[in-house]
């Protein structure tokens, strides 16, 4: 049963009922036709309805963002900047997508040959908890621009995010039945998978989740994106700007409570740097306000679950027993919500836990290097490719090193964020696909070929 629980608290604040079978059947119907009549209406003509949600988002930021705060605990500030960025992209894709989706007249043997992009139906949306309106309208804007429909199957944790979101869409005047939340078991997911009325599939979330549901939409050969779990390199050379570069690192690693995708994950310094950098990690990070995530002050808020924060603290214990050397926090904080505070393990190597494995948390891991080459070397040594920092003050050098990092972005002197403009998306067990920009609308469309002798 998804329940709404305050992380900061531990408040049991809301019960909801699953939807039914019947319900599902009736969602699954009424989507499908009003996708066939979205999908008949001209492209600028959907526009409108993506800057009508934009200006609901921003008209009652505050009410939706202390909603995000309390349902999954990220700071205040941090929930308005993320219904900034859900309308920002919502903007973006009313402004582009006619540009994006314009037909492209393409040479051929015949008299007229075009390619056309047209859209593939009702997605289903698989999505997270934490970013629980960005993540949605990251799929969402393209999703509808493009022509298709939706179905959310939100995280269980966030239950009243997942309504919302449905009622914030049809208020701006989204056609009844074009996109609605399913408040299903993940066990649910399966099925819908299966249901003709579904032409594809979205994904993000673990790695682990991923796999179970790339297998099930590639059994019924539907299209499917997945953008899956990370554990970002943010690489310091030596000629670094150390400063610079350790306060984006603990801003990199300790936003959203550390529960963010693109986290800075494994800082990997270079050794003749390390002392000087680390020691500016461990007193910017311990200077970051631990409390209550309603108060404007803070800064970093409780885990989303208790569960996370216990598979957080596994994770530091098994490193600090193995050899890791805590310098920074490293316990869960005593008293009601889930919080555990800033953390800082130095000397991690590479078979340690904080560096194998995703640490969704506000866990730093240093690992110290020898020059560029084995920094690169370590950088890629992971199961996972979404993005990667990488610090220095040489620009030649940094371009020589770029392409040797395996990730779906690597951002030099700077933080590793997403930007409706540019694609998002990573490699190896990060998933596959992309989100944002052009190449994210392109994702469910019809590619289609017309030919004319
Ligand atoms: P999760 O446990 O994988 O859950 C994601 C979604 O999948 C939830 O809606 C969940 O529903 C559902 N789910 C769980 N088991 C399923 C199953 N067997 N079949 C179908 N759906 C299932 O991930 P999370 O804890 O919410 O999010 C954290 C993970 O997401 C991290 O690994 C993070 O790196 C990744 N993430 C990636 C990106 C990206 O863009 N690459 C962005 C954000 C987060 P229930 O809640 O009901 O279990």
């Amino acid at each position: 049963m998804p329940l709404s629980v305050n992380p900061a608290t531990q408040a049991l604040v809301e019960k909801y009922d699953e939807h039914t079978a019947e319900e599902v059947e009736a969602v699954l119907t009424a989507a499908a036709a009003a996708q066939r009549a979205w999908r008949a209406t001209p492209v600028e003509r959907r526009l409108p309805l993506l800057s009508a949600i934009a200006r609901g988002l921003r008209a009652d930021e505050d009410r939706f963002a202390r909603l995000i705060t309390r349902e999954m605990g990220k700071p205040l500030a941090e929930a308005r900047a993320e219904i900034e960025k859900s309308a920002w992209t919502l903007d973006h894709y009313a402004e582009h997508a006619e540009r994006y989706l314009a037909p492209r007249p393409v040479a051929s043997a015949a008299s007229e040959s075009t390619v056309v992009f047209e859209p593939l139906g009702v997605l289903l949306a698989v999505m997270p908890w934490n970013y629980p309106f960005w993540q949605f309208f990251r799929f969402l804007a393209p999703a509808l621009a493009a022509g298709n429909g939706a179905v959310l199957k939100h995280a269980s944790n966030v239950p009243a995010c997942a309504l919302l979101l449905e009622e914030i869409v049809r208020e701006a005047g989204a056609p009844a039945g074009l996109c609605t939340s399913l408040l299903v078991e993940p066990g649910a997911v399966a099925a819908l998978i299966a249901d003709d009325r579904i032409a594809g599939v979205t994904v993000t979330g673990s790695t682990q989740v991923g796999a179970i549901v790339a297998g099930q939409a590639g059994t019924h050969l539907k299209k499917h994106v997945l953008e899956l779990g990370g554990s970002d390199p943010f690489v310091v050379l030596a000629d670094a700007d150390l400063d610079e570069a350790s306060t984006v690192a603990v801003r990199s690693r300790f936003n959203t409570c550390g529960q963010s995708c693109v986290n800075a994950k494994r800082l990997i310094v270079d050794e003749r740097v390390a002392d000087t950098f680390v020691d500016l990690v461990v007193r910017k990070a311990g200077a970051l306000v631990v409390g209550d995530p309603l108060d404007e002050a803070t800064e970093i808020g409780p885990l989303a679950r208790g569960d996370l924060r216990d598979t957080l603290h596994d994770q530091v214990r098994r490193t600090v027993e193995a050899g890791g050397v805590l310098r920074l926090g490293g316990r869960p904080v005593e008293g009601p919500g889930f919080y555990y505070p800033p953390t800082v393990i130095d000397h991690v190597s590479p078979d340690m836990a904080a560096f194998t494995e995703e640490t969704f948390g506000p866990v730093a891991g240093v690992s110290r290097v020898r020059g560029a080459q084995e920094a690169v070397e370590l950088a890629n040594r992971t199961a996972f490719g979404l993005g990667a920092a990488l610090w220095t003050a040489d620009l030649d050098e940094a371009r020589r090193l770029v392409p040797l990092i395996d990730a779906g972005a690597v951002f030099v002197n700077g933080q590793v964020a997403s930007d409706p403009r540019l694609p998002f998306g990573g490699v190896k067990k990060s998933g596959y696909g992309r989100e944002l920009g052009e190449y994210g609308i392109k994702e469910f469309v019809n590619v289609k070929t017309v030919w004319i002798g």
